[in-house]
C-alpha cells in the first residue's frame, strides 16, 4: 500500500529490504529460536548489503543514510524475526556512541568493522542490582597513568557472549550526581580481567547469546578508549536510548505486522460453522482492531524518526513510540494468536516464536513502565513552559 507519510524512494528501499530479509533470513531465524544459534553469516551478509550502520557516514562503511531508513531495515528485519533485528540494531547503538562522541581515532578503528560485522559489539548499561535506574550503577572506572581500570559487573548484554567489542558505562566520579560522574569506554575482548561470562536462558529473542554475568575485574584499558569527555556518560546514554527506542519500536511493528499478516491469511481460509470464520465479527472485529493498532504505532514511530532526522528533541515521541508499540505489538500477537486456535500455540506458523519474541519488548531498553515515567516528566515540563511563556 503506498504511504504518504514515505517518499516513494523510502518505499522502494523498504520493499527491498523486506525481499532481501524474506529471502536469506529464514534458516537462521530458526536456528537461532531452536539451537540458539548466533547468527555470525548473515550479519556478514547483511553487512555487504549496507545493511548494518545504514545511517552512519559512508566514510566509515556506513550506509550513509538516515534514521528512517534505518527504522526501516529494523522493520523489515523483524518482520522475519524480532531476535535477529536485535542481532542487527545492537551494533548500531553501539556505533552511534563512537560516530557521535568518538574520537577520528575511534571512528576509523573500530566503525568500518561493526558495520561489516567483523567487530561484534555489545552495550554493557544493566547491572544485577537494576537496569531501570542506570544512574545508579555500582561498575568503576578509575583512572591510573595512562590507563582506565574498570571494576564491576553487568548483565543482560545482548551479543554479549560473543562480542569483540564492549561498551561499558561507568561510574568515574563518585563525588558527584551520577548524571555528571559516568563515563563511556571501549573494551576489547580479550583485555586481562574479563574473568565470568554465564548465558542466559531466555523465553525469546533467542541465539543473541544474552549474558548472565559480564565481570570486569581491574580490566585495565588504555586511557584513548574514553569515549567522550570524562562525566560525559549518562548525557550520551540518554542521547543513545532515544535512537534505540525508536528502533525498538520499529522492530516490534515489523513483528507485528507479521503476525497480523499470518492471522489475516488464516481467518479467511479457515472455517468454522460451515463458513470461513472472518465472518464472524467475534473474529474479524479482532482483526480490525489489530490493523488499527499496529497504524498507531506505525504513525508514532515515524514520527519520532522524522523528527530525529530534523534534528528534534525526541526524547518524549521516542518513549511514547517504544512504550505504545510494546503495548499493542504484544496485543498484536497475542490475538493473532487467539483468532488461530489451537494450531496458533504451535510452532506451525511462527505465531508463537514472534509472540515470545514481542514479549522481550515491553522490558529491554527501559520497562513499559519507564516509558510512562518519561512521557510523563517531558509532558508536565512542556506543560510548565507553555503556561510559563503564556503569563
Ligand atoms: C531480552 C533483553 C535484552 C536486553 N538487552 C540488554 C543489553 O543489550 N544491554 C543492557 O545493558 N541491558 C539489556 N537488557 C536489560 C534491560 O534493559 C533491563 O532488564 C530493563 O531496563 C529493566 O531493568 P531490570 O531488569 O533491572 O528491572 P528493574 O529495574 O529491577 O525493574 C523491575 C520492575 O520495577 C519497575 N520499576 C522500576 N522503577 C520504576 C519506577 N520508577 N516506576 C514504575 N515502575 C518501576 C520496572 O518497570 C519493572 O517492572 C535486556 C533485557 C532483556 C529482557
Amino acid at each position: 500500500m503506498v504511504s504518504i507519510f514515505l517518499s516513494e524512494q523510502e518505499q522502494a528501499y523498504a520493499h527491498q529490504a523486506r525481499e532481501f530479509f524474506k529471502r536469506e533470513a529464514r534458516p537462521h531465524v530458526l536456528a537461532m529460536d531452536r539451537d540458539n544459534e548466533y547468527p555470525f553469516e548473515l550479519l556478514k551478509k547483511m553487512g555487504r548489503q549496507g545493511y548494518i550502520g545504514v545511517r552512519f557516514p559512508a566514510r566509515y562503511g556506513g550506509g550513509g543514510l538516515n534514521m528512517m531508513h534505518e527504522a526501516l531495515v529494523n522493520e523489515e528485519t523483524a518482520a522475519q524475526s524480532y531476535a535477529l533485528a536485535c542481532a542487527r540494531s545492537v551494533p548500531h547503538h553501539c556505533a552511534f556512541i563512537i560516530a557521535n562522541y568518538g574520537s577520528e581515532e575511534q571512528k576509523l578503528k573500530w566503525l568500518p568493522g561493526i558495520f561489516t560485522a567483523d567487530v561484534l559489539t555489545a552495550e554493557c548499561i544493566t547491572e544485577p542490582t537494576g537496569g531501570s535506574d542506570a544512574a545508579r550503577m555500582k561498575t568503576k572506572a578509575q583512572r591510573r597513568g595512562d590507563q582506565w581500570v574498570i571494576t564491576g559487573e553487568k548483565r543482560f548484554q545482548a551479543s554479549g557472549a560473543v562480542a569483540d567489542l564492549f561498551v561499558v558505562f561507568a561510574i568515574t566520579d563518585p563525588d558527584v550526581h551520577p548524571t555528571k560522574g559516568m563515563s563511556v569506554f571501549a573494551v576489547e575482548k580479550g583485555t586481562p580481567g574479563i574473568v565470568a561470562m554465564e548465558e542466559f536462558d531466555t523465553m525469546g529473542w533467542r541465539g543473541l547469546r544474552i549474558v548472565s554475568e559480564l565481570i570486569f575485574d581491574q580490566v585495565a584499558i588504555p586511557a584513548a578508549n574514553l569515549i567522550g569527555e570524562p562525566g560525559q556518560g549518562f548525557p550520551i546514554l540518554m542521547d543513545m536510548l532515544n535512537s534505540e527506542r525508536i528502533l525498538v519500536a520499529s522492530g516490534l511493528l515489523g513483528t507485528a505486522r507479521t503476525c497480523l499478516e499470518i492471522a489475516t491469511a488464516y481467518t479467511m481460509e479457515r472455517e468454522a460453522f460451515h463458513r470461513p470464520i472472518r465472518n464472524f465479527e467475534g473474529v474479524s472485529f479482532k482483526v480490525a482492531e489489530m490493523a488499527t493498532r499496529l497504524e498507531a504505532a506505525s504513525l508514532l514511530r515515524t514520527k519520532a524518526a522524522r523528527m530525529l532526522d530534523l534534528g528534534q528533541d525526541v526524547t518524549k515521541i521516542a518513549a511514547m513510540a517504544k512504550g505504545f508499540a510494546a503495548e499493542n505489538a504484544y496485543w498484536i500477537a497475542n490475538e493473532a494468536l487467539q483468532v488461530m486456535g489451537g494450531i496458533g500455540y504451535t510452532t506451525k506458523h511462527d505465531i508463537e516464536r514472534h509472540f515470545r519474541d514481542i514479549r522481550g519488548g515491553m522490558v529491554a531498553v527501559g520497562t513499559n513502565e519507564i516509558m510512562r515515567l518519561v512521557v510523563q516528566r517531558e509532558h508536565y515540563q512542556e506543560f510548565a513552559q507553555a503556561q510559563d511563556s503564556a503569563s
